[in-house]
């Protein structure tokens, strides 16, 4: 019987797993997940997502044994040779994986595929990270998008998104064991010492846990997801994001629960949330396109616009949420805390250190590369490149986000705020977003000592916008 090398990745999950799938079908099955770090360089896994990843793996090991298998996992600083090992070992004949659309990714996949096509090793990879093929989707002259809307609209003319696969329900081991590999714990993906304690009560990675997490969504927050999907302060979106980043859940599968769930109707929430999915593949499509702009900006005239590129104890002051700004530090200990931010914050923490502070957005993206469980080249890419201005589709340069008016729109009662940043907790909500403006008999009688108990702001809003403003406005008329 024919033996297939399935090599795992950013694919964590055994149903709709087409490489998984079309590998059982053909015979006996050798699951491999490698972990070599080094070949990812920068794009290496942050710290939030290791952890994250020893718990997705230990759950993916878990339905590979329930199914007759197991999951072999290595530890090496190149993938290629370890699956030249295995191949040997077991007397595979093919070797199947979900395809990557990352840069990094591609150039491993192609370095791979190439290798083994020229032994006679016949290589698959399928789609399963996306709903769309970047190719396929293309403007009426065959150009890429760089703008949302159109792609969305074109997108919905076009795509036709598959049913997702069940998962097998039993996979065969190989005949002949593969090269011993190491054990979960020999990864060291787990925190020495142990800073994820909020990480571990805030979620629970895995497939089962993933689905679960969909389920709650669809019967409750979908319906008000329209209206409330930029509220912080309730429980308003999906956080499916980490599950998304680590392949626990597929695109596919959340699309046809959400329209399933709906009966097919195309309700303001289920519009709302399916369109967010989008862009998530645009943010594919335009990364896909445009490799070049994993380090630089999509928007030419940006390459040398005099962002300040390194970390000062101004940058330091943000990873911590000690800004003074209440909004922009309830996030930043939001995203330390917990490993995810919610995405209205997300934007006014990113347009306050590229806009207000005036750094460099590659700053933002490592930091939050580092941090989010659900660190992801593309959205985090397009995410950073729209905040500053020099991406697709981007925030136009003078649109610089106040985070005191979008803290009294989006967080009208000061929950999150007050969840996060607890020292303000006693202000009255109408100082809450700006504490400075509050009469001292009102700081003191919250307990609140500006420069003490709370940071001043770290720049005046509106200097530091009118700063931003001129420079930005300089550099259109240059270009
Ligand atoms: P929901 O609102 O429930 O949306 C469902 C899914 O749609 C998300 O899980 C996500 O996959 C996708 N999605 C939603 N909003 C966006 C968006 N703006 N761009 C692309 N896809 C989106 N998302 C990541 O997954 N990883 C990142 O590293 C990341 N970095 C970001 C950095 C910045 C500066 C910004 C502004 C946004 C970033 N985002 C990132 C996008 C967005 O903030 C998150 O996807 C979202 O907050 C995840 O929460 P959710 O799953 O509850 O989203």
């Amino acid at each position: 019987m024919a033996t297939t090398v399935v090599w795992f990745w950013d694919d964590l999950r055994v149903h709709d797993n087409p490489a998984l799938w079309k590998a059982a079908r053909r015979g006996r099955v050798a699951p491999v997940f490698i972990y070599a770090p080094e070949e990812l360089g920068e794009r290496a896994w942050g710290g939030a997502r290791k952890w994250w990843l020893h718990y997705s793996l230990q759950s993916l090991q878990e339905s590979l044994r329930q199914r007759g298998n197991d999951l072999y996992l290595y530890r090496a600083p190149e993938s290629l040779p370890v699956l030249e090992a295995v191949l040997t070992t077991t007397r595979a004949d093919a070797l199947y994986w979900n395809t990557r659309y990352d840069p990094i990714g591609r150039t491993l996949q192609e370095r791979v595929a190439h290798t083994f096509k020229a032994r006679g090793i016949e290589v698959r990879a399928f789609p399963s990270r996306l709903m769309h093929d970047p190719d396929s989707v293309r403007t009426d002259s065959g150009q890429p998008y760089t703008v949302f809307t159109p792609f969305w609209k074109r997108f919905l003319q076009t795509a036709q998104v598959p049913s997702p696969l069940p998962a097998p329900e039993r996979l065969l081991p190989p005949e002949s064991a593969p090269p011993e590999g190491v054990s979960l714990e020999s990864l060291r993906l787990l925190p020495v010492p142990d800073w994820a304690g909020g990480i571990r009560a805030t979620w629970q990675p895995g497939e089962a846990a993933a689905h679960q997490r969909l389920q709650a969504f669809l019967q409750q927050a979908v319906h008000a997801y329209a209206d409330m999907r930029d509220r912080p302060d309730v429980d308003g979106t999906s956080r499916l994001s980490p599950y998304l980043a680590n392949g626990e859940i597929s695109p596919r599968q959340i699309w046809h629960a959400t329209l399933n769930a709906s009966g097919g109707q195309w309700s303001k929430g289920v519009e709302s949330f399916l369109r967010e999915l989008g862009w998530r593949e645009f943010a594919y499509h335009v990364l896909y396109h445009h490799p070049h702009t994993l380090t630089e900006p999509l928007r030419p005239e940006f390459r040398n616009f005099p962002w300040q590129d390194t970390t000062t104890p101004e940058v330091r002051a943000w990873h911590k949420g000690r800004t003074g700004i209440p909004m922009v530090d309830a996030g930043m200990r939001q995203l330390w805390h917990t490993g995810w931010m919610h995405n209205r914050v997300r934007m006014i923490v990113a347009s306050w250190l590229t806009k207000n502070l005036l750094y460099h957005w590659r700053l933002g993206e490592a930091w939050f590369w580092d941090t989010l469980v659900d660190a992801d080249p593309a959205n985090n890419v397009l995410g950073w490149q729209w905040s500053a201005g020099c991406g697709a589709d981007a925030a136009p340069y003078y649109r610089i986000f106040n985070p005191v008016l979008q803290g009294r729109r989006f967080d009208p009662n000061g929950a999150y705020v007050r969840q996060w940043v607890p020292e303000l907790r006693n202000l009255p909500t109408e100082y809450l977003h700006a504490p400075w403006e509050a009469p001292p008999s009102v700081l003191e009688a919250a307990g609140v000592a500006l420069g003490q108990t709370y940071p001043f702001p770290q720049v005046e809003l509106d200097k530091s916008r009118q700063r931003a403003l001129e420079l930005f406005e300089n550099w259109h008329a240059r270009g």
